[in-house]
């Protein structure tokens, strides 16, 4: 197989046997790359940290990382983590099949993940079963059934709306397997766990952090994000950086997007395409990745911080704008604090 066709798609069976060998246990696997298996946990810890980590570019180490990973998550078993992982990967394959010229590529990667594509000169046709099975994604006007042509059973997609359908497919896959219930050799136990403890303490570290934000009460909100929404309300300009932190801080609360779409309906620039777009980006739920909320020090520098407003912030003690959103949500119950996380010994609970 051509090797750029493998750095663009690792997952591809033929180079998933090409790399990882015939006749060779899991156990002999890893352990003759057990370097990749460093590198994977430190890639996945920084994906699952919101980092834009790249993935390694050689063939091989594409390859060998794509499995190794994928091994861990199995192992790992945390929807939240293979998530934010699968996201990567699902985004990194949308941009090689746009700029894909060959349809026969588009065939064999479609067929893998299961979509049986034909070729109509320059569009492709999918079958309504496959097609409905994977046009899921939120709020894609692109992928709803009533904007595609339809014929005899099939849709008659552009290469633009495949590739969509193609990513989708890739994602609803990866997730499905990395999500089985697999049980490991004591022996593949004991070579992943040291590798992997981090990346299993911090995923269930993020999940906690998430779950302890409480309900969605607007009450609670931080002096700045409240000075935002109310310059919104009165029809005034807020910044680019405003209005970013106003998105991540909603959607990081539990806000669906088209709710964080109506703090935009007062703004005198609104148009409705472009602020869902962007939304979409900021959150990750479009092609974008999942945008982290400013700190409180870059809210400050950037001059959206009125900490004189509230004796809580005004305190000090309040770095984050999250944190000023869980302690009036719910008290001073910060995660960590009364339970501090051990990093390696309870690092197995997430599998259950
Ligand atoms: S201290 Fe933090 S939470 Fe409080 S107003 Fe400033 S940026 Fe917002």
């Amino acid at each position: 197989m051509k090797e750029d066709i493998i750095e663009k798609y690792p997952f591809l069976r033929r180079g998933l046997i090409q790399y990882f060998g015939e006749g060779i246990s899991l156990k002999e696997f890893l352990e003759e790359n057990e370097y990749y298996i460093h590198k994977s946990a430190d890639l996945l810890y920084s994906i699952i940290n919101g980092e834009d980590a790249p993935f390694p570019i050689n063939g091989e180490e594409r390859v060998k990382s794509y499995i190794i990973t994928k091994i861990i998550l199995t192992y790992i078993r945390d929807y939240f983590t293979s998530a934010r992982y699968a996201i990567r990967e699902r985004n990194a394959l949308y941009d090689n099949l746009e700029r894909e010229q060959d349809p026969r590529t588009l065939k064999s990667i479609a067929h893998e993940l299961n979509v049986d594509i034909e070729r109509e000169e320059e569009k492709f046709l999918i079958p309504i079963s496959s097609f409905l099975k994977n046009a899921v994604v939120f709020n894609d006007k692109e992928l709803k059934l009533c904007n595609q042509e339809l014929r005899n059973g099939y849709v008659v997609a552009s290469k633009h709306v495949l590739s969509k359908i193609i990513r989708e497919a890739f994602y609803r896959k990866y997730m499905q397997e990395v999500n089985e219930v697999v049980e490991f050799p004591a022996e593949v136990d004991s070579l992943l766990k040291p590798y992997v403890s981090e990346v299993i303490s911090r995923g269930r570290e993020i999940r906690q952090e998430r779950a302890n934000l409480g309900p969605l009460n607007e009450k609670s909100f931080p002096p700045c994000l409240a000075e935002i929404i109310d310059q919104m309300k009165k029809g005034a300009n807020v910044s680019h950086a405003g209005r970013f932190f106003l998105v991540t801080f909603l959607h990081r609360i539990g806000l669906p997007n088209d709710e964080i779409l109506k703090y935009f309906g007062e703004v005198p620039d609104f148009a409705e395409k472009i602020t869902k777009y962007q939304i979409e980006h900021i959150t990750g739920t479009g092609r974008g990745r999942e945008y982290s909320v400013p700190s409180c020090q870059t809210l400050g520098s950037l001059g959206l911080c009125y900490k004189e407003r509230d004796p809580l912030c005004s305190s000090g003690k309040i770095s984050h704008p999250l944190s000023f959103y869980r302690i009036r949500n719910l008290g001073d119950r910060r995660v960590g604090k009364s339970s501090p996380v051990n990093r390696v010994d309870k690092s197995h609970d997430t599998k259950e």
